[in-house]
């Protein structure tokens, strides 16, 4: 695998969190407005550190989503001085941690930060490592023609074509097919 564990799960999470985004989402949508969204999500990405629950962290968090979107419309030279802000604008500190079950793996923001200010740290530091990996191509939008979704491509050879949020490579073969049958005379 390109990347190791601990990078491609913040990977996922950054992906699904910028997918909330009305313009990245297939229905075009805002799917991260509510608390119990926010709660959904925190919960399944196992989010630890404090947390308020309140109005300013929902805001924050959404506040949060076009810049890290950002990344995934620039190449990797480009991402580079994005992630530098971010890290900067987050204070990150990267220290060893080992915690519920979880084996070492680094954290770079402090458990008493806000949600957001650790979101947006964890998420510049797994670009970090796809940076120093060489392997931003795998930083994708999806191909789907109705669907600016964004993805990244974790399969062995790298030819993920769509992204996970809006079934759209059973889409695109459908039409494909429906293309193709329109095309032979009756
Ligand atoms: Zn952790
Ligand atoms: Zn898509």
């Amino acid at each position: 695998m390109a990347f190791i564990r601990d990078t491609e799960l913040v990977l996922r999470a950054t992906v699904e969190l910028v997918n909330t985004l009305p313009h990245t989402d297939t229905s075009g949508e805002d799917t991260m407005v509510s608390a119990e969204q926010l709660e959904d999500f925190a919960t399944r990405h196992a989010y630890t550190g404090s947390r308020t629950h309140d109005d300013r962290e929902l805001a924050a968090v959404r506040g949060i989503r076009n810049r890290i979107h950002e990344l995934w419309t620039v190449d990797r030279d480009a991402s580079v001085p994005l992630v530098n802000a971010m890290l900067r604008d987050g204070k990150a500190l990267p220290q060893l941690v080992k915690h519920d079950g979880f084996d070492w793996h680094i954290h770079a923001s402090d458990p008493s930060d806000a949600l957001a200010q650790r979101i947006l740290v964890e998420a510049a530091m797994a670009f970090v490592d796809v940076i120093r990996a060489d392997e931003y191509a795998r930083i994708r939008v999806c191909q789907a023609d109705d669907c600016r979704g964004v993805y990244v491509d974790f399969s062995k050879n790298g030819s993920k074509r769509y992204c996970d949020s809006g079934n759209c490579g059973n889409r695109m073969n459908v039409n494909a097919y429906r293309r193709r049958k329109a095309d032979q005379p009756a």
